[in-house]
């Protein structure tokens, strides 16, 4: 007799909410992208995504999928209880259609997703998974190493692994670790118990990348951990500080097999080294004001040191005018601004056409922190929809729509304006919009650590640009109003130096 085949659904709600923003995120953004039901394979099958880990695993073994809904957009503000109820409605009701044929569930979450009136709507998303499918219905999600992963979140599914790595270039492995975990517990052949340690501690988006030290070290031993026998999986997610939420900071989950004190300690002792280093881990790199890092850029590209790449780091919106502003200001070198996010600046250069001029004022609209728009005059040197699969190496494969795109030059710095919010994180805006990357001295990029898979083979140097905005490595300076006490270092000061404070 054989054995009949296993059946898993397949789904996701994905967003990293910046609560500070003052626009919230609308239903329209997910449905942008959202997939459904049988386009979720051709979608995803071979992409570098959390889905395209999930159906290679599936393939694999020849499980048959059955697609519910995957959801997602770029980071934004809070989202609206309407946008949340419908997609998690939808998500609950495709599930309990499924709930008898399915052996199982792969769910993606970011684990930062916030919604006007739920801090935690992921949990809230699981808690009416459970109680539709049941307490013993396997669940195994995988995380975005920015999730603030607090404890009743993760033990509602019985597995739960996160990126390793960021840049996340590693979106699909993490979706078939979390694949493969679940297809063991099916099998009988593996007994996943969890356990959790929170060190107390939030780090700045910019310095989760991990091939910088010290995170670079502690995650070399985290993964070195996870090779001990008895350990299934470990994640250590860095947190999202621009979440304002009661569960924000970093959380050390280990996933043991069967051997629960194991878990525990393992978490423990990552989650102490975290601690350890907090310190340093909150000063990984040197960070420029906007006239600083172009006399930097500057005195790099006298040695002949180019491409440069300028980092806005603190820009949530996709659309922050501080550093264009000292650009335009001080005209240091052939210069590109890659997806800038400004629907009215794309239909204008649309509208002017190609090899047309055009006066307009160019971003700053997203917030009161995002800069002044700016008042630009250039040339229309490209116009058109865009829509391509990402040939970079972060999502590799993933369709990507960005709508009416246009750029615009005045001879010394040339701007592609978006309709949709899209960060530019690798070199696919300049093939895509017939420019040579080889032409400029500067590139100044939003990303935070995503670009660096693309960015670092090529760049002479890279320079982080701090400003005022909604995304600073000075946590300090932002109104948290819901972070628990005892979160370094927004709650929790630094400790004392030693030298007596002025009086
Ligand atoms: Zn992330």
């Amino acid at each position: 007799m054989t054995q009949p085949a296993t059946r898993l659904a397949i789904g996701g709600l994905v967003h990293e909410t910046v609560t500070f923003l003052p626009q919230d995120t609308e239903l329209e953004a997910f449905e942008h992208r959202a997939v459904r039901g049988d386009e979720i394979i051709p979608a995803f099958a071979g992409s570098n995504t959390v889905y395209g880990g999930f159906l290679k695993v599936c393939q694999d073994n020849d499980v048959t999928v059955e697609g519910l809904l995957c959801a997602e957009c770029a980071p934004s503000g809070p989202v609206t209880a309407k946008a949340y109820d419908t997609l998690a409605d939808e998500l609950v009701s495709r599930a309990v259609l499924w709930r008898e044929e399915a052996d199982g569930l792969l769910l993606h979450l970011h684990g930062a997703m916030v919604c006007r009136g739920d801090p935690d709507p992921e949990r809230t998303l699981l808690l009416r998974l459970r109680s539709v499918l049941g307490e013993d219905f396997p669940i195994a999600v995988a995380m975005d190493l920015h999730g603030n992963v607090g404890v009743e979140k993760a033990m509602l599914a019985d597995i739960v692994c996160g990126f390793r790595h960021s840049p996340h270039t590693d979106m699909a492995e993490t979706g078939e670790r979390a694949a493969k975990l679940l297809m063991g517990k099916l099998s009988g052949g593996i007994k996943p118990v969890k356990a959790l340690a929170r060190p107390g501690l939030v780090l700045p988006s910019i310095f989760t990348a991990t091939e910088i030290s010290p995170l670079r070290d502690i995650m070399a031993e985290m993964r070195a951990e996870a090779e001990q026998p008895g350990i299934l999986d470990i994640t250590l997610f860095t947190g999202f500080a621009y979440a304002d939420v009661p569960e924000i900071g970093a959380t050390v989950l280990a996933i043991a097999d069967g051997d629960e004190a194991l878990a525990i300690r393992t978490a423990e002792r990552l989650s102490a080294r975290l601690v350890e280093a907090r310190e340093a881990l909150y000063h990984a790199a040197p960070l420029y004001d906007p006239y600083a890092a172009l006399d930097k850029a500057a005195a790099l590209l006298a040695e002949g040191v180019r491409p440069v790449v300028l980092l806005e780091h603190a820009d949530r919106g996709n659309d922050s005018t501080h550093l264009l502003e000292a650009m335009l200001a001080r005209r240091v070198g052939r210069t590109a601004v890659p997806y800038l996010h400004d629907p009215i600046a794309a239909q204008a250069a649309t509208s002017a056409g190609v090899g047309g001029q055009l006066m307009l004022t160019l971003g700053g609209k997203s917030s009161e922190l995002a800069g002044l728009p700016l008042l630009y005059t250039g040339h229309v040197k490209f116009a058109a929809p865009l829509r391509y699969r990402i040939s970079g190496p972060y999502r590799t494969g993933e369709q990507l729509d960005l709508g009416q795109t246009a750029v615009i030059d005045d001879g010394d710095i040339a701007v592609i304006v978006t309709t949709q919010n899209v960060t530019a994180v690798d070199t696919d805006p300049f093939s895509q919009c017939g420019l040579d990357i080889d032409e400029f001295d500067i590139i100044a990029l939003r990303s935070k650590t995503h670009f660096r898979a693309a960015y670092e083979p090529i760049a002479g140097a890279i320079l982080i640009v701090e400003t005022p905005d909604w995304g600073p490595a000075d946590l300090v300076t932002l109104p948290y109003r819901n972070a628990p006490p005892g979160i370094y270092p927004i709650t929790m000061a630094p400790p004392d130096d030693g030298l007596d404070d002025d009086i």
